[in-house]
This record gives structure tokens, C-alpha cells and sequence, in this order.
């Protein structure tokens, strides 16, 4: 199954953490205050961290998920 999934673009990512705000999954975590990670099975691939994100670091990618 193709699923949307975010990406962070960890050399735009300036760790604001507005991504992890936004997310209604709680799905981003900023990573030892470096970048945003994304736990891939919680996203829903909704697009609200890559619209919220400053930085345009955020982009929503197709998956081929294999168990799901
Ligand atoms: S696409 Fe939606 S669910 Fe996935 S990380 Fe971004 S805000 Fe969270
Ligand atoms: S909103 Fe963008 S710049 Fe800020 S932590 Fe998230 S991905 Fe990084």
C-alpha cells in the first residue's frame, strides 16, 4: 500500500519544533535539539508539519509500506 509519509530535509531543519506543535499525531520529536525525526508508523501523512514548518524543511513523500 502507497501511504503519505513526512520527511525532514535535516539540513534546512532549524529545530524550531513548530512541526511537533502542529502535528495532531504526536508524531515529531526534535532529535537531541538538532532536527525533527518523524516516527513514520504514527504519521498519517496529514501535511500540516509541511505547511506549518518555516524553514520549508517538511516535505510529504509516497511510501510503499509493505506491512500495512
Ligand atoms: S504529516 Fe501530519 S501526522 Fe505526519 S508528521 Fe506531519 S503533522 Fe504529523
Ligand atoms: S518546523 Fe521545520 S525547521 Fe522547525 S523543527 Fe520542524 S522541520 Fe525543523
Amino acid at each position: 500500500m502507497v501511504k503519505r509519509k513526512a520527511n525532514v530535509n535535516i539540513e534546512r531543519c532549524v529545530a524550531c519544533g513548530v512541526c511537533a506543535l502542529q502535528c495532531p499525531r504526536q508524531a515529531i520529536s526534535i532529535h537531541r535539539g538538532c532536527y525533527a525525526a518523524i516516527e513514520e508508523s504514527i504519521c498519517v501523512g496529514c501535511g500540516l508539519c509541511e505547511r506549518a514548518c518555516p524553514a520549508s524543511a517538511i516535505e510529504l513523500k509516497e511510501r510503499e509500506l509493505v506491512n500495512d
